[in-house]
């Protein structure tokens, strides 16, 4: 295989967005994105990058995935992300996913929603957003990947505003989502200086915030069948440090 992607970084942490979270992950973050939501904690990964060939990628993600022997749930140890960015704008994650597949890793991608999903290898766990109004890209999203999605998959909606959780209910009811598979609310940490990039869009005028409590209070309230998530890694670590 002599396939390359342009790679922002690999690194080994924990699972901290899906219904994996807390287990031992590699994320591969790859580089670019043609989305900028108003809280993209990522920036950084819309042009930092070095091409690297794909042979070279499987090695360092054997090499960091090498310490672990065992499984959880049946699942091999560690998982591997693909995450971004947007991995699916690089054609070539395709076959690197495939490959990780056929060595026995459970794979996961994590993407924006607004790209074809149905291209990639059905053994993959797909983690798919529906971009909220929130985020200044409501308009990116791309319904027709919903009768792609399995059982196996995630669906993900990342929440600041009021308006935010109520067009996720209403889209929940609309789309019949949770007959689908499982449905994640998370909440959005506010950005912290060094994140605010100048090149994302805006919180759309009008909208109110959200807090953390409000909204395990309102999910609570409605009986809404999802499941609430923080970004865990912005609990353990600093919430702008990279490579966690
Ligand atoms: S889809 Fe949005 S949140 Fe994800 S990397 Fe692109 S701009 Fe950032």
């Amino acid at each position: 295989m002599s396939e390359t992607l342009v790679v922002n970084e690999i690194y080994l942490s924990l699972q901290g967005e899906s219904t994996f979270a807390g287990l031992p992950c590699i994320f591969v973050r790859l580089t670019a994105c043609n989305l900028r939501c108003s809280y993209c904690d990522t920036a950084y990964a819309f042009t930092e990058g070095e091409k690297q060939s794909v042979p070279d990628m499987l090695a360092e993600i054997r090499k960091l995935a090498a310490p672990y022997s065992q499984s959880i749930n049946g699942h091999k140890m560690p998982l591997i992300e693909l995450t971004g960015g947007e991995p699916l704008l690089q054609p070539n994650a395709l076959p690197l996913m495939k490959t990780l597949c056929d060595e026995g890793f459970t794979v996961l991608i994590e993407t924006s929603g607004a790209h074809d999903i149905s291209k990639i290898d059905p053994r993959v766990r797909r983690i798919m957003d529906l971009k909220c109004p929130s985020s200044g890209e409501v308009l990116r999203n791309r319904w027709e990947n919903l009768r792609h999605l399995k059982s196996t998959d995630e669906i993900k909606f990342v929440m600041g505003t009021q308006e935010d959780y109520d067009w996720a209910k209403q889209k929940i009811v609309e789309h019949k989502l949770d007959a689908i598979c499982p449905l994640l609310f998370s909440w959005v940490q506010p950005l912290t200086p060094e994140q605010q990039d100048k090149v994302l869009k805006k919180v759309p005028a009008g909208q109110t915030p959200i807090t953390r409590l409000e909204l395990a209070e309102k999910i609570i309230a409605d009986a809404l069948p999802v499941r609430f998530q923080v970004q865990m890694h912005k609990i353990i670590w600093s919430p702008d440090q990279r490579g966690v």
